[in-house]
């Protein structure tokens, strides 16, 4: 069986109280392999290490850690089948995903970082007398804490700005997903980078996770994952005036016109729904349709849905995986009751699925489409995080508005329409940090990422991770 150790100092080392927990295969159900159970004293030792390496790595030229974490971009362009193989089998998702999607962009986020910190520059202000210039200077040592959905993609899209920018860093990944970030380990020792710069410590979210958010010597958390996780950090780092990003939870609108491209909509909205077992928080997991075509929709969606199929995510004819856990699984079965007792009705989907073979104990839930629901019961303001969708119909664009806007999130939105000045209203008048017309999870690394209301604080992203990772200091001169 596998074990995983924590990467500390540049070494490979167990947890100190010599405890594991089980990491399961979603696909099967089963143990296969170990991740340390750390606690409060494996962080400390990072912090140590983070600190001792900090005035190196700080110390460097920009050109000198772009050329390391360029390597390790194309280290894991190298390796990308193992990776992608690791991915699946840790997470649950088809390996074509992994293939296609979460390694090739752990390696672009290396990339693009690595690359960006070239062209990063600070601002002057100066009048007649005087003039400021601004220096960015990294914060010293960090906390990267993510989540199981997008493992490793979503694990570098932190450490890489964090890295580029100067900082030492302490990352968790979620214990439920830990073995592309071990892996990844591997790989930046061979680029070259110094001992203690990177430190990954195992383990759950109320031991490490909380040791990370309380140390007094992390200046600054990048979090993604739940909502109440967040509101938990947060309250803990804010009297502690750490730096916060929080990217959190999302239930996000899907809205399509009647004067949409009816084709391009039935697609890309059965897509936006269960890519991923629907564990995207970019998902479009409420379906709006204006009346006067709900019913085309309806069937044409339908028939994209059914060609979801579910099954061995090694297989690649496999559209969709496994749930990431038991707890997961059975969150999502729960929310499929309580629609039913909501008074939907199931157009699809709704059940648990046990294909046979090695996947027969797996945790596997059909695509679900649901319709029938009013926009403000629970299943359609809670975030569900599965393969479950609705439709819902609607008369107007100031009806849909309203409904688009009652939950508490505001992450993305999707809108589909032919008439640009309607997109261009509508999208305005969205409450969501990301809006897509005519598509949807288009990525362009240097844009804005994040949400409004409880769906987060601060924007990754672009310039604005980089400026998230640094501390300005202003100076002003009199000339
Ligand atoms: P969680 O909030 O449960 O966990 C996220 C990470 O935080 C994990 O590493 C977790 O560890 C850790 N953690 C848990 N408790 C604490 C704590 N008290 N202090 C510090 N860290 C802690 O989220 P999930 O892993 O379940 O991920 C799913 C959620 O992430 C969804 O709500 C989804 O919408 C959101 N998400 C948001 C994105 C965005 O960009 N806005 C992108 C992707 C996902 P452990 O695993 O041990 O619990």
């Amino acid at each position: 069986m596998n074990t995983i150790s924590n990467f500390i100092g540049g070494e490979f080392i167990k947890p100190l109280s010599g405890k594991y927990l089980d990491n399961y295969e979603p696909a099967t159900g089963k143990i296969y392999s170990r991740v340390p159970d750390s606690d409060s004293h494996d962080v400390e030792l990072a912090v140590q290490a983070a600190r001792n390496a900090f005035p190196i790595w700080s110390g460097m030229s920009v050109e000198e850690r772009s050329a390391i974490m360029l390597r390790i971009a194309d280290l894991l362009t190298l390796h990308l089948e193992r990776f992608a193989t690791a991915e699946t089998i840790d997470q649950g998702k088809p390996l074509w995903l992994s293939r296609a999607m979460d390694i090739p962009r752990a390696a672009q986020n290396f990339h693009f970082f690595g690359t960006e910190i070239l062209h990063f520059a600070s601002e002057t202000h100066a009048t007649n007398q005087h003039l400021n210039y601004t220096l960015r200077n990294p914060i010293g040592v960090v906390g990267c804490i993510s989540p199981w959905n997008l493992p490793l993609y979503l694990f570098t899209w932190k450490i890489a700005p964090a890295l580029a920018t100067g900082n030492c860093v302490i990352a968790k990944p979620s214990e439920l997903t830990p073995m592309t970030a071990f892996l990844l380990a591997e790989l930046c020792q061979k680029a070259g980078m110094p001992a203690g710069v990177l430190n990954i410590v195992h383990g759950l979210g109320a031991k490490v996770g909380a040791a990370i958010t309380e140390h007094p010597d992390i200046h600054a958390i990048s979090f993604t994952g739940g909502t109440t996780t967040g509101e938990n950090i947060a309250r803990t780092a804010a009297p502690m005036f750490k730096k916060l990003s929080l990217e959190l939870g999302g239930k996000n609108p899907n809205i399509v016109f009647d004067d949409c491209n009816l084709t391009e909509a039935t697609l890309q909205s059965a897509r936006a729904a269960f890519t991923n077992q629907g564990e995207i928080c970019l998902c479009g997991s409420r379906i709006f349709v204006q009346q006067s075509i709900y019913e085309a929709f309806k069937k044409e969606f339908l028939s994209h849905v059914g060609k979801f199929t579910v099954g061995d995510p090694l297989e690649l004819t496999s559209k969709q995986g496994a749930l990431v856990s038991k707890a997961h699984y059975e969150k999502v079965l729960s929310y499929i009751e309580m629609a039913k007792q909501e008074g939907g009705t199931v157009l699809c989907g709704g059940k648990a699925v046990h294909p046979e073979g090695r996947c027969a104990a797996g945790w596997f839930i059909e695509p679900t489409v649901i319709e029938g629901l009013t926009h403000d019961c629970r299943v359609n303001q809670e975030e569900i995080f599965g393969p479950v969708a609705t439709l819902i119909p609607f008369e107007n664009e100031e009806e849909v508005l309203a409904m688009a806007n009652s939950t508490n999130y505001g992450l993305a939105a999707v809108v589909w329409t032919e008439n640009l000045s309607k997109a261009h209203r509508v999208a305005a008048k969205l409450q969501s940090g990301i809006v897509w017309i005519n598509c949807w999870m288009v990525r362009d690394l240097r844009t804005p990422f994040g949400g409004v209301k409880h769906s987060g604080v601060g924007r990754e992203g672009g310039f604005e991770a980089l400026k998230f990772f640094t501390e300005p200091k202003n100076i002003c001169l009199k000339l």
